[in-house]
């Protein structure tokens, strides 16, 4: 019987935004060790709320086909909303934490680890990477395989430090189970002596690029069936295109492609560099450019037939939280007071202030208070309203919630991240999409799958915030950087950053 070790620390840090991770942030959204981890990975739900099974579960189900040879060792999950980055003492417990279940859970043949890939910490640089080497301490040779969001910056440290390293193939995500299976059948395949990955990495000076960025639209859609028909082929084990989080403060930020092989390094390489090639020539298809408040809601007054027939949506574009916003934003807010009169809008604001003063009211009491504006009040100001308290809500992950009307706006006041991407949201705490005529999310993909139902028009709506595409060209990057500079080719930084790092074997520090 040979023992594979798996966990998760994953969060997507947002480096423009000013609220730090912290370990509270994991604790009360997904924390979860030894034998509570093993059961939810096994039986589910992974992520209550969220995913019945996400990595670990996949990962479980590769262990399953060979139960006879291999146990499963759980470590530690812990995941995060989006947002800042963690603070160094969160990201040392976690570490400490990681390495010590690692240690006491006896030796190992092998492990899995679940990784965000663009998760930042104040003070540490390429904190994975860190991550890697402190596992890689424990393990010693015996194999390490690694999992990645689509969006993670891939650096050469992260690749020295693991034998195989693969990411998500969707964008809106929905292969996580898949991805943690394919992980798990590499590491078990390794441990068995039955594969030998080996793998080659391509690295790109662009961040925007790919016009949407949607694995089966234009124009990335020929990169992803690319991917695809390598790994049925059976030319490599595992092909990834990692488009990064673009408000990442790593200055070799860029889009990156990896092949995994089995012994094969020359097709390894060679699919990696055709996967660059490709991402190459889309990078001036750039994301599409988002009409702002005004426009947005000119726009869904005039989409009367497609209101009744269900809702207008709204993203709001500039304060993603799923992207690592605060979600505290008033441009749009303000803007939908003043300007959609007569139509039934939801929208939702972290406010734990806000909360604080709302909790000891009646509901159904008057209440005048402002909102918003209070974690970066750098990019938007608070917003003064004055409304009834409809109603208040303990919740997980949202924690403290409620919802006040506001003449035609219903306004759901969250305490915790304002993840605004399912119907749920806004269903639990008594508001139907099938009512409103507006419905506000912060989110930039996945809700276009989970409001099918009611969605009738989807309007990006852009105004000023941390998940602005262009808010990332404040970063300090290690060269020019496309689309933000002229970029000739990506070859020579490509070289660069694929350089040999040093052998780091003190990372106890
Ligand atoms: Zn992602």
């Amino acid at each position: 019987m040979r023992r594979i070790a798996f966990a998760r620390i994953a969060q997507e840090s947002n480096s423009l935004s000013p609220v730090p991770t912290e370990l509270p942030d994991f604790e009360r959204s997904h924390y979860l060790a030894g034998q509570a981890l093993l059961a939810a990975v096994t039986k589910g739900p992974e992520v209550p709320g969220f995913f019945k099974r996400a990595e670990l579960g996949g990962f479980i189900q590769a262990v399953s086909a060979r139960k006879a040879e291999i146990e499963p060792v759980p470590l530690l999950s812990a995941w995060a909303s989006s947002g800042g980055p963690l603070s160094k003492e969160c990201f040392e417990t976690l570490e400490e934490r990681l390495v010590e279940q690692l240690r006491a859970s006896g030796p190992v043949d092998g492990m899995y680890l679940c990784l965000h890939g663009a998760m930042g910490v104040h003070g540490v640089a390429d904190p994975e990477s860190r991550l890697l080497r402190r596992v890689r301490g424990v393990l010693g040779g015996a194999p390490l395989v690694v999992s990645h969001d689509l969006h993670a910056n891939v650096t050469q440290a992260r690749i020295d430090a693991c034998d195989a390293l693969v990411a998500y193939q969707t964008n809106p995500h929905r292969d996580h189970a898949k991805i943690g299976k394919k992980a798990g059948a590499i590491a078990i395949g390794t441990v068995l002596g039955e594969l030998r990955p080996v793998m080659a990495w391509r690295t790109l000076p662009m961040i925007l690029g790919g016009g949407n960025t949607i694995d089966f639209l234009r124009p990335m859609r020929a990169v992803f069936k690319r991917m695809h028909r390598a790994e049925a082929r059976g030319d490599v084990l595992a092909a990834s295109t990692l488009m990064v989080h673009p408000w990442n403060d790593d200055p070799a930020l860029g889009w990156s492609t990896i092949a995994v092989a089995d012994k094969d390094q020359a097709a390894a390489e060679r699919l990696a560099e055709e996967l660059a090639e490709m991402c190459w020539e889309r990078r001036h298809q750039q994301p599409p450019a988002f009409p702002g408040a005004s426009e947005a809601i000119a726009k869904a007054r005039a989409a009367r037939v497609r209101r009744k027939l269900g809702c207008v949506m709204m993203a709001d574009a500039s304060d993603v939280v799923t992207a690592g916003a605060p979600g505290d934003s008033t441009h749009l807010l303000r803007a939908l007071l003043a300007e959609a009169n007569g139509l039934v809008t939801y929208a939702a604001v972290r406010d734990p202030q806000a909360i604080e003063a709302l909790w000891s009211r009646a509901e159904g009491e008057a209440v005048e208070l402002s909102i918003g504006g209070t974690l970066d009040p750098q990019r938007s100001a608070p917003l003064p309203i004055s409304g009834t308290l409809v109603s208040k809500h303990e919740r997980h992950g949202f924690l403290r919630t409620c919802v006040l009307a506001v003449e035609h706006l219903r306004l759901v006041i969250t305490e915790g991240p304002a993840m605004v991407m399912r119907p749920s949201f806004y269903t639990e705490v008594g508001l139907s999409p099938w009512k409103a005529d507006i419905v506000v999310v912060k989110n930039f993909f996945p809700f276009l799958l989970f409001f099918l139902p009611y969605n009738r028009k989807t309007i990006f709506v852009r105004t000023q915030g941390t998940t602005d595409f262009d808010a990332a060209f404040q970063l300090t990057f290690d060269g020019p950087m496309h689309p933000r500079d002229p970029v000739s080719g990506w070859r020579d930084r490509d070289q660069k950053r694929r350089a040999p790092t040093a052998p780091v074997a003190d990372h106890a520090a």
